[in-house]
Formats: C-alpha cells, sequence, structure tokens
C-alpha cells in the first residue's frame, strides 16, 4: 500500500487539528484550508501549508467544491480528510475528488448516499438484519392515508424526513389531532432546511437511551466494532455529554449488538469508520441512522480502545487491510466526553468573542480537544463548539471524580462556556448513577430555570 504524501484537511476547529495531528505522527504532510474569519486558526499555523479558501460563510468557503479542488490543485494534496459537518457526507464531493484522482478519506459514495436517505438507509438495515424502529413501509406521500398507517404504527409516532440531520423536519404527532399538523410542519421544515421533503413515519418511544456503535472496516469486507458510546444527554437533539462504556449495558450485551452490527459492516463491504445509531429501550435496540464518517465524540472510544480512529481511516483510505480482528479488541475502563460550548450555559445563546485567559486540566486520562488558544478570537459565523473534554478512568467512577477535577481546572475567560452546566451535571445523583434517557437534560433544564 502507497501512504499519502499530502493530506488536504477541509475543515476547521478542534476537528481540523484532531486530523492534523494524526497526519503528522504518519509522516504526511498538511494543508490547512480556511475562510478569511479563519487565518488566525491554530490547526491554520500548525499545517505544513494553507490555502485561504473564501469568505466567512460556510457555503462560500468549507463548502465551496471548485475552491477546494484548486486548493488540492495548487499544493498537489493526493488525498483529503473532511471531517465531520461540512462535506463529510456529501456523496458528490467524494465522487468529483475520485474525478480528480484525489483520494477521498471515508466510505464510497455509494455508501454515503444510502446512508444520507434515511427511508433507504432503514430499508438496508433491515436487508442486513439491524433490527429498527417500527414505521411506515418507506416514504409516507400527501397521496398515502397517514392516519391509517400512524394508527396502524400506534401513537405516539414521530415524523421524521428522509433527509434530515440536526433534528431539523421531526415532529413528534402525540394523538391524532396532531398528525396533520405535524406532517405539514415536518414537510415545510425539511423543504426549507434539504431541499427535499420526503417524509416518513416512526413509533415515538417515550423514554429511550441513544446507543451507538462505533464501527471500522476496510472495504474488502473485514469489520469489527469497537463497542458503544451512550449519548442520550441531549438538548434539542444535540448531544452534549457522551460516555463509553453506557452505563446501562452488560457485556454480553455489547458483544451481542456489536456482532449483529459488525457483521453487517462486513456484508456490506463498508470502507472507513461509521457509526451506526440506535434507541434503546427495555432491552431492545430499534436502528435510527448510521453516520458514515468520524463523529464528534470519537475520542471516548479511542480513550477506551486505544485505536486512533483517524489513523485508521487514512490508513484505510490508502488501500490498507483492517489489522486487527474483533478478538484484539479490549474496552479499558471509562471516558467521559463534555462538549465546551461558547453559549451560555443556562440560555444556551452564543458567545463568541475573544479568549482573554485560558487554561487547561490536565494529568493521567486527560485530553482536550480544542484550536482556541489565549488571545484566541472566536468567530460568530460557525457553530459554537469549541473545544471538547474527554476524561478517563479505570472504572466510572473513578472516570466522573477526575472529570469534577478537571471541570474545576478548566478557565476559559472571558466568554461564557457550558464548562458551569457540567459541573453542575457531575454533581447530581442521577448522573452518578447512570440514570438517565435522551429527555432527562431538557427535564432538569426546565426545572432549573423554573
Ligand atoms: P438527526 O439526523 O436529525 O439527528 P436522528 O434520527 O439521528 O436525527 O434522531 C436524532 C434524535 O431524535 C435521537 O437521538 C433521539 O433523541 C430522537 N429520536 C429519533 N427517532 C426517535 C424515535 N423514533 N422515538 C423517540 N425519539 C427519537
Amino acid at each position: 500500500m502507497a501512504m499519502f504524501s499530502k493530506i488536504l484537511i477541509a475543515n476547521r476547529g478542534e476537528i481540523a487539528l484532531r486530523i492534523l495531528r494524526a497526519c503528522k505522527e504518519l509522516g504526511i504532510s498538511t494543508v490547512a484550508v480556511h475562510s478569511t474569519a479563519d487565518a488566525d486558526a491554530m490547526h491554520v499555523r500548525l499545517a505544513d501549508e494553507s490555502v485561504c479558501i473564501g469568505p466567512p460563510a460556510a457555503r462560500d468557503s468549507y463548502l465551496n467544491i471548485p475552491q477546494l479542488l484548486a486548493a488540492c490543485e495548487i499544493t498537489g494534496a493526493d488525498a483529503v480528510h473532511p471531517g465531520y459537518g461540512f462535506l463529510s457526507e456529501n456523496a458528490r464531493f467524494a465522487e468529483i475528488l475520485e474525478a480528480h484522482n484525489i483520494e477521498f478519506i471515508g466510505p464510497t459514495a455509494e455508501h454515503i448516499r444510502i446512508m444520507g436517505d434515511k427511508i433507504q438507509a432503514k430499508k438496508t438495515a433491515i436487508d442486513l438484519g439491524i433490527p429498527v424502529v417500527p414505521g411506515s413501509d418507506g416514504a409516507v406521500t400527501p397521496q398515502d392515508d397517514a392516519h391509517a398507517i400512524a394508527r396502524e404504527i400506534g401513537y405516539p409516532v414521530l415524523v421524521k424526513a428522509a433527509a434530515g440531520g440536526g433534528g431539523r423536519g421531526m415532529k413528534v404527532a402525540r394523538t391524532e389531532a396532531d398528525l396533520d399538523s405535524a406532517l405539514s410542519t415536518a414537510r415545510s421544515e425539511a423543504k426549507a432546511a434539504f431541499g427535499d421533503d420526503a417524509l416518513y413515519m416512526e413509533k415515538y418511544l417515550g423514554q429511550p437511551r441513544h446507543i451507538e456503535i462505533q464501527v471500522l472496516g476496510d472495504g474488502k469486507g473485514n469489520a469489527v466494532h469497537l463497542g458503544e458510546r451512550d449519548c442520550s444527554l441531549q438538548r434539542r437533539h444535540q448531544k452534549v455529554l457522551e460516555e463509553a462504556p453506557s452505563p446501562s449495558l452488560n457485556a454480553d450485551q455489547r458483544k451481542e449488538i456489536g456482532e449483529i452490527v459488525a457483521s453487517a459492516m462486513r456484508k456490506l463491504k463498508y470502507r472507513g469508520v461509521g457509526t451506526i445509531e440506535f434507541l434503546y429501550e427495555n432491552g431492545e435496540f430499534y436502528f435510527i441512522e448510521m453516520n458514515t464518517r468520524l463523529q464528534v465524540e470519537h475520542p471516548v472510544t479511542e480513550m477506551i480502545t486505544g485505536i486512533d480512529l483517524v489513523n485508521e481511516q487514512i490508513r484505510i483510505a490508502a488501500g490498507g487491510s483492517l489489522d486487527m480482528v474483533q478478538e484484539d479488541i479490549r474496552f479499558e475502563g471509562h471516558a467521559i466526553e463534555c462538549r465546551i460550548n461558547a453559549e451560555d450555559p443556562a440560555t444556551f445563546a452564543p458567545s463568541p468573542g475573544t479568549i482573554t485567559y485560558y487554561h487547561t486540566p490536565g494529568g493521567l486520562g486527560v485530553r482536550v480537544d480544542s484550536g482556541v488558544y489565549q488571545g484566541y478570537k472566536i468567530p460568530p459565523y460557525y457553530d459554537s463548539l469549541i473545544g471538547k473534554l474527554i476524561v478517563h478512568g479505570r472504572n466510572r467512577v473513578e472516570c466522573m471524580m477526575r472529570l469534577r477535577r478537571c471541570l474545576d481546572e478548566f478557565v476559559i475567560d472571558e466568554i461564557k462556556s457550558t464548562i458551569p452546566l457540567f459541573r453542575d451535571l457531575v454533581d447530581n445523583q442521577d448522573i452518578a448513577n447512570g440514570q438517565y434517557d435522551i429527555h432527562w437534560l431538557e427535564k432538569y433544564l426546565a426545572n432549573k430555570s423554573s
């Protein structure tokens, strides 16, 4: 296998830096791209070369395919790592790169396309033997009798957008009286957000946990699972804190669902990293979607397995074979990640601005993935994630104690951040007991503000 000589990182922020670090350790040259608003970013400073690809708005820079191609041409990059978000799940981008003999570090365009359409993804999951949420058989069109379909599924039902993402185009109908308005709101939201108004319906689960399985495949029919992450702590369908292993699974349950997913990925000949997301309720797993990219929360898996997922992505994209079998994978201890956002911890209003003082925690089992530094000015144009604190311990109790200690050490002045929210959470009895579902955090926040 011929390793890449130069990788262009088509992203920004903490994930651009994360990818840059993996490239450096592999001895691969790096190209950073940036908008005019990100000229001072840490990944730009540390990259071997950098190219400005446009003005602040993402559609003119980080999503601008002709500019990215030009940057590859100018620098002679032979591969592109898309990170997460932006173009990471854009099948057309993967195809265009391929047509230019530049490797896309990710799965095939075909797999991105299948999993990007949730209706098709769900059908594929069923074919591969993965358990799914009961729901409509494919799309629900305006010609269908939605009321009959919903009655058959049983209320409450969830109306979802086939092209969905970030919780948009999703509406609950608690009773038959809510259904028409749920459908029309979801349809217009989906049309506006994704330019695609295809909808489907599924059973709305009342108290599930969000448990996802990390997979790694080489595109040649070899695949392993790297255990689960519990991402049940969410606000507006956005993950806030993630942990591995899940407080609600034992080793046998992990092995069982892990093997179902890994064998599905072998059948699919899936290439690269991927995440199969499930809702988990009363001991049953229900597939909701597959993400065909690196996830924000990938470090918790790295902390308990010792496997560098970005290194694996790069090796596999270069044609390498999986160099491990399932039996090689050991799960050690416990890891928790807190997403640090530049937001007011009570109202979640964005809080961009200059970081006047910055001090990160350290010590055994502590990892901070962030692109910010003292004097850095957080631009207002992008999402508010400014870093992640990931902590590992030999068991969950040690991990929680270490997390509390790290949150106390962490200083990010003068902007507002979500650190105080995490300080409250580590002291909460339900969190200490691992007893929370996907609605827990919203209820907690509502109680706190009333
Ligand atoms: P998106 O791609 O928009 O993030 P997902 O299908 O991944 O959409 O769902 C996001 C979140 O919405 C899940 O983590 C869960 O909190 C909630 N959700 C999705 N499907 C259901 C369902 N059938 N019942 C209850 N909650 C759901």
